[in-house]
């Protein structure tokens, strides 16, 4: 019975008719709320289990329980919503059903969810907030600026979701390793007279700073994952998402995720930037990552030269022979022309993505597995 029901809502979520006023738009708006509020209010019943130690305090602030009150208010009008303008009735009574799920249980749960000092094992609670933002954001663009047709639910969705929520549920203890080189050169390398100089500079020109230092150091450490062969294994499960969309960009190695941040991160922590450019940035690169990956096709190409767009990353992913080694940098395509790498043949995009020969298996532990097995295929740079 699960089973149909899941068919059932995965086609209401598929249908094409999404036009405004058919009870679509409304009905699935209603379904992200209501399931981020119900898994919010599960892992508040597990704090040590599923809540980060941040948002445990947000959670503790007295406003909390009346944001979350308000969420599901709006949730169960938009499910209303949905079932007066629909025929299909299934999203709205689904909302429906978790939005009454959550209310009994929210209504003792989020009472007792303030207490510190407990070390979270994985942050549901991010996880769920993180999905609800990014999808909020890109699934309604993708939607309407879509490069290629693709469903929600397109080829390894499965291990894609899987990648976006053990990252976002390992924020804790991937934010501990990634700042722990930052830490060392900060705690070994006299750079007091430099951070003094660098707070004092106006706050743009900080957050330029930050993001095209970061930029210079990520392109020449993504540049040695494409060269050194065992360095590729790692990277090339990146490569190996055949769909790109904006949940493409979140398989990635934990290897590399704290190789790539730890040095990536060093200029930022250690020059003594100003903490609210460092949170402007962090934010950024957040939403910037997802963009450069997401079936996107936003004609900036005025700004092709000098701001990285999704065709940009796209040809960087492309399984094309000509995409090989190209276009590494996130932010600032300079960096790639300055140095040899950019690849933006006139308006084209890639024929297909992925690593040519797929040696990369499908599934999230066979390829966490991956670089450690002997003789895969050839170390392909693609
Ligand atoms: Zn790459
Ligand atoms: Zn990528």
């Amino acid at each position: 019975m699960f089973r149909t029901l899941r068919k059932a809502l995965r086609e209401e979520l598929e249908s094409n008719d999404h036009r405004i006023g058919q009870g679509w738009i409304s009905g699935a708006s209603s379904l992200v709320l209501s399931l981020a509020a119900f898994l919010l209010v599960v892992g508040s019943r597990f704090p040590g289990l599923f809540t980060s130690v941040q948002l445990r305090k947000l959670e503790a602030m007295p406003g909390f329980d009346h944001v979350l009150q308000g969420a599901l208010l709006i949730a169960f009008l938009l499910a209303c919503t949905s079932m007066v303008l629909r025929q299909n009735k299934l999203l709205g009574l689904t909302s429906a059903f978790l939005i009454i799920t959550a209310t009994f249980f929210g209504s003792f749960a989020f009472k007792s969810a303030g207490g510190g000092g407990v070390h979270t094992v994985l942050a549901l609670d991010w996880f769920v907030l993180n999905l609800a933002i990014t999808g909020a954001l890109f699934l309604p663009l993708e939607r309407l600026f879509r490069r290629t047709p693709m469903p929600i639910f397109r080829f390894e969705w499965r291990s894609d979701i899987l990648y976006f929520a053990i990252s976002s549920m390992m924020v804790q203890p991937l934010t501990y390793l990634t700042t722990l080189p930052a830490s060392v050169v900060l705690a070994h390398g006299h750079l007091s007279a430099l951070r003094a100089w660098t707070v004092g500079l106006p706050w743009p020109v900080q957050l330029a700073a930050v993001m095209f230092l970061t930029d210079f150091f990520q392109y020449w450490l993504h540049r040695a994952f494409h060269k050194v062969p065992f360095l590729w294994k790692f990277h090339a499960v990146h490569h190996s998402a055949q769909s790109m969309d904006w949940l493409a960009g979140s398989r990635m190695h934990v290897v590399e995720i704290v190789c790539l941040r730890s040095f990536t991160i060093i200029p930022m922590y250690t020059l003594g930037f100003a903490n609210t450019v460092i949170y402007a940035y962090i934010a950024i690169v957040y939403v910037y990552a997802t963009y450069l990956h997401a079936n996107l096709r936003f004609d900036v190409e005025g700004l092709k030269g000098f701001i990285a767009t999704p065709r940009f990353h796209h040809w960087h992913h492309g399984i094309e022979k000509e995409a090989i080694d190209v276009n590494f940098s996130i932010h600032f395509p300079v960096l790639d022309r300055i140095f040899g790498t950019y690849h933006m043949p006139g308006k084209a995009w890639p024929s297909a993505y992925g690593v040519g020969g797929h040696p990369v298996p499908e599934g999230y532990l066979k390829q966490l597995a991956y670089p450690f097995t002997p003789n895969p295929a050839p170390a392909e740079t693609t």
